[in-house]
């Protein structure tokens, strides 16, 4: 995958390759992009930054455009705030650590979903008809606001190389004992849209992998006895090209006792999924189990989602106990070696060029709002798009 190995904003010899414009006919399309040499200008600090104007669309840009300080007033905090939200800070916690408003940390966060989202679907774009290893694919369980608007998260991690392959939300109602109090209550709050719940987000999981499998081989799915997998798969346009392989979830007995032989098969195929799971409620101060740290909206906790899948598949090795560097995007032949922040935040990526559609641009522009609450800001910039 082609990724610089130095940060856009240090290139000494920077040259665009296309016009960082929405609107220009060479934002796309780089073939034909012309462009001149503007000056320069100097920033507080005294760094030359390099100006060129589009011969395109006449419009002027600098450097600072391709690299995700565009716009910034504190681009040196992007990096630590990666790093702590990947820790299980929250976001008030970072904000003092850092010495910085707490609504700085929250634009900063959503900005990194964003940028893991797109370089995320530039890896799959990059993986297309390469595909050799069976999917493990289960839900991940959270709530958004309270625990009456739960959610399930589709997760697809590789069987052998742990890369995760996607995230997709599935609102769903609220299920197990409740008081009559809680009913109530939860009848009285406004619809979500559930978009198709466990199916919807399954089958939109399929439409993404289905592209990456070589043409004559079937899509091999690992997943639990959930009835949802069955039904997403059966109503697949292309279900032929689809194996799935169920391992329901055996009846255990009390902590400690042993496993039966098919908890034992269970518990070996869908490992790299629990792994993934228990990463998330570790890394996440919004997914431990009792928490008073949760997440108020789907999409922000999807875009905190997004930020741990891309640290699992480029900066974590897959084993720190054993000392592995090896990450998922190395053993994908992605990259050949693990990733720090700083690389991972070496530049800007455009949602336009990245060909995002349906839900994931939906996430990416948050026009997946949580109705409970009075206010849901999109994401709608003219330049910092
Ligand atoms: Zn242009």
């Amino acid at each position: 995958m082609e990724w610089p190995r130095t940060p856009v904003n240090r290139l000494q010899d920077f040259r665009p390759r296309f016009c960082p414009r929405r609107n220009c006919r060479y934002h796309i399309r780089s073939k034909g992009f012309r462009y001149r040499k503007h000056a320069s200008y100097s920033t507080v600090r005294g760094v030359k930054i390099p100006r060129f104007r589009c011969l395109g669309c006449g419009s002027t840009f600098s450097r600072r455009a391709f690299s995700l300080a565009y716009y910034r007033k504190r681009p040196e905090l992007l990096r630590p705030v990666a790093a702590g939200l990947q820790a299980g800070s929250a976001h008030r916690q970072l904000a003092r650590t850092l010495g910085c408003a707490p609504s700085t940390v929250t634009r900063i966060s959503a900005l990194l979903g964003r940028h893991s989202l797109l370089l995320l679907r530039r890896a799959l774009a990059e993986l297309e008809g390469q595909l050799g290893e069976d999917i493990v694919l289960d839900h991940f369980e959270t709530f958004e606001l309270t625990q009456d608007l739960p959610f399930g998260v589709a997760t697809a991690v590789g069987a052998q190389s742990w890369f995760v392959y996607g995230i997709d939300p599935a609102p769903h109602a609220r299920t197990g004992r409740r008081t009559r109090h809680q009913e109530r209550r939860r009848k009285q709050r406004p619809r979500r849209q559930t978009r198709g719940g466990y199916v919807g987000s399954t089958a939109r999981t399929l439409d993404r992998l289905l592209p990456l499998k070589p043409p004559d081989r079937r899509l091999k799915i690992l997943g639990d006895g959930h009835p949802a997998y069955d039904r997403a798969v059966q109503q697949h346009a292309r279900s032929n090209e689809i194996e799935l392989e169920r391992y329901p979830n055996p009846p255990r007995g009390p902590r400690g006792s042993p496993r039966s032989p098919r908890a034992v098969a269970r518990d070996r195929a869908m490992f790299p999924v629990d792994l993934l799971h228990g990463l998330l409620r570790h890394s996440l101060a919004a997914h431990k189990r009792e928490t008073i740290a949760f997440g108020r909206r789907l999409n922000a906790i999807v875009e905190r989602l997004f930020l741990v899948a891309i640290w699992r598949n480029f900066v974590k090795g897959v084993s720190e106990r054993r000392r592995d560097p090896t990450t998922p995007a190395m053993r994908l032949g992605l990259t050949d070696r693990p990733w720090k922040w700083e690389r991972v935040l070496g530049r800007r990526l455009f949602p336009d060029r990245e060909g995002l559609a349906g839900v994931w641009l939906d996430l990416y522009r948050r026009d997946w709002i949580t109705p409970d609450l009075p206010s849901n800001t999109r994401h709608r910039r003219r330049f910092t798009y």
